[in-house]
């Protein structure tokens, strides 16, 4: 069996071991699927099981064990000829927003996020790819190509009749807003583009993403006054003047991975890191605002056989909360904040809490004085990328909110809502729980 993505990570998993239970078929990616030693832990019942899924509904299915256990049968021939169309596999992959939750809890760090990528690539090469996949996947050249698909999603969400059509056509939840592209798109300041360097002044680059670049700027303005206000001299990445259309802007690959579609992700990525090498070279952190984009860097990005230069960028990427709190424990942070009048309810985007940024978070607000802040347990918020927007996923997707996320901002009217990912803003703005700011524009108020 063709892979998609490279496995060579796991070539030596379960290798002696009588009981590991590796499919047939499928190679070193049926080795990634038996990682799962098929404890159920998941699929206990309790409040903090990881699979959201899973907390929804409680069918075995849901659980990461669950949807292994469909993949081994799949591998191993028993899903009959096309088992990626397989529709009890199809349900059970489809439910799962990828959220990580598994790779960071499960016993044996079952990385399901990673495993759907490729499913989706191997359903997408048997049965090609639908048209919703393609618009949602293709959005960041969309977006460039057509500045006038803003007001297309401003019509279609105050005209109720555009979105019956579109769910009906397209299978776009009539019941979701889309999210609508500012007028005013990211332009980094004149000063910011000049990567000439100053004595003594330390270097960084900023990644602005598809999502901060089209959609809420004021990030990248906010990220840019604290980093400046550091004093750091901040390098907006970008395209280099060699690269194919040079005008448009860089994108890690994010929408087509989440939608299975490997070369395109790979073709992003690798003039992403085309971008940054001469950065990396230069030794300048690269640091990064949406937590989904700029994690892809230090993780799917080293499975699309991108070589060295992936896996350079990789350990110099790092998000906007973790390169601060590294500063602070060096103890060359520079800056200094202001008390905030209210309290803040911090959201943790999944993939922010996979890899343990939450703790940079942190002890980064700690810094602002008497700063009266809690995070927030609980898991996926529901939107992962366009899964909310999904006409069949639609109720998942705010049962998944409702869970422990709304409930515990509804519980404090006036406090101020953190989250670090597009669509959980855009998931807790939708459902009138709060209007919730990145932690930029919450150090961008605090600045002394
Ligand atoms: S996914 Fe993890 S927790 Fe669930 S059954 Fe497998 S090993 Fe156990
Ligand atoms: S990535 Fe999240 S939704 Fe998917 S199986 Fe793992 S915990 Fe469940």
């Amino acid at each position: 069996m063709k892979t998609y993505l490279d496995w060579s990570e796991y070539q030596d998993a379960g290798m002696g071991d009588a009981y590991a239970d590796i499919p047939k078929t499928g190679g070193n990616f049926a080795k990634a699927v038996a990682v799962c030693i098929n404890s159920r832990l998941c699929e206990s019942s309790g409040k903090g099981v990881m699979c959201p899924s899973f907390r929804i509904d409680e069918k075995g299915d849901h659980s990461t064990g669950g949807r292994v256990r469909l993949l081994k049968a799949a591998l191993n021939g028993e899903l009959g000829e096309a088992p990626f169309g397989h529709p009890g596999l199809a349900e059970a992959m489809d439910l799962c927003v990828s959220c990580k939750g598994c790779k960071r809890e499960c016993e044996n760090k079952v990385d399901m996020a990673a495993i759907k990528i490729e499913y989706l690539a191997q359903r997408n090469a048997a049965s090609g790819i639908p048209l919703r996949t393609r618009l949602f996947a293709h959005l960041p050249l969309w977006l460039y190509r057509w500045p006038w698909l803003g007001r297309l999603a401003a019509w279609r969400n105050r005209m109720p009749w555009l979105a019956r059509l579109g769910e009906r056509w397209l299978g776009i939840s009539a019941r979701r807003r889309l999210p609508e592209p500012t007028a005013r798109r990211f332009s980094p300041p004149l000063a910011e583009q000049d990567p000439a360097s100053g004595e003594g002044v330390r270097e960084v680059v900023l990644l602005v993403d598809t999502f901060t670049h089209y959609f809420e700027p004021e990030i990248a303005h906010a990220a840019l006054d604290v980093l400046k206000a550091g004093g750091y001299r901040v390098i907006v990445a970008q395209p280099g003047a060699d690269a194919a259309d040079p005008a448009r802007p860089l994108c890690c690959g994010r929408t087509y991975l989440a939608h299975g579609m490997i070369g395109e992700a790979r073709a992003e990525a690798s003039r992403m890191l085309a971008a940054l090498q001469p950065h990396v070279a230069a030794g300048r952190p690269i640091i990064g605002l949406e937590p989904s984009c700029l994690l892809s860097l230090r993780d799917e990005c080293l499975a699309l056989g991108l070589g060295e230069a992936a896996a350079r960028t990789a350990r110099q990427a790092l998000l906007f909360e973790e390169f601060l709190a590294k500063e602070l424990a060096a103890k060359t942070l520079r800056l200094t904040f202001k008390p905030l009048a209210n309290p803040a309810l911090i959201h943790g985007h999944c993939h922010q809490k996979a890899v343990g940024a939450m703790k940079s978070v942190r002890k980064i607000l700690k810094l602002i004085p008497d700063f009266d802040f809690e995070l927030i347990e609980s898991s996926c918020c529901g939107m992962a990328g366009s899964f909310g927007l999904e006409a069949e996923h639609a109720e998942v997707s705010l049962g998944m909110a409702e869970l422990a996320l709304l409930p515990e901002l509804r519980a404090a009217p006036n406090a101020t809502v953190v989250a670090g990912g597009f669509s959980c803003r855009r998931q807790i703005a939708e459902s009138g729980a709060g209007r919730p700011i990145h932690l930029a524009t919450l150090l961008q108020k605090a600045l002394a």
